[in-house]
């Protein structure tokens, strides 16, 4: 069951024509066809009120004021996003990897060089 408060959001967000249906529904987390329900009249603009206990309601709050959808991934996350910072981190340790490797190679011959005898004998 809806919270009035989530209704009349949704009924606030149809109203003022912005957005599309779908993305309400994406962003209230509610389903479609309840968005549409609203949109066509077919609910009412009320809900009830549920009866939650403390740990509930704070959890809500919680995703309310904390959760956003990130822009970069999409996933609906804490910002700043911890999945772009790890993917980033990711990326930076392939890069650098790569950079490391890349050198290695460029020194492997004067290093795994044998050295020649005269050079040997030289000292
Ligand atoms: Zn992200």
């Amino acid at each position: 069951m809806l919270s009035t408060a989530l209704v009349q959001e949704i009924d606030r967000l149809l109203k003022a024509g912005e957005l599309p249906q779908r993305t309400i529904a994406e962003r209230l987390g509610v389903s479609r066809g309840t968005v549409n329900a609203i949109a066509r009249g077919h609910r009412g603009v009320h809900g009830r009120e549920p009866i939650r206990d403390e740990v509930e309601v704070e959890h809500d709050l919680f995703h309310k004021t904390l959760m956003q959808r990130c822009p970069q991934c999409g996933y609906c996350v804490q910002m700043p996003c911890a999945i772009c910072a790890a993917r980033a981190y990711r990326q930076r340790q392939r890069m650098s990897r790569t950079l490391l490797s890349t050198r290695a190679q460029a020194n492997r011959p004067t290093h795994s060089r044998p050295r020649a005898m005269s050079d040997l004998a030289a000292r």
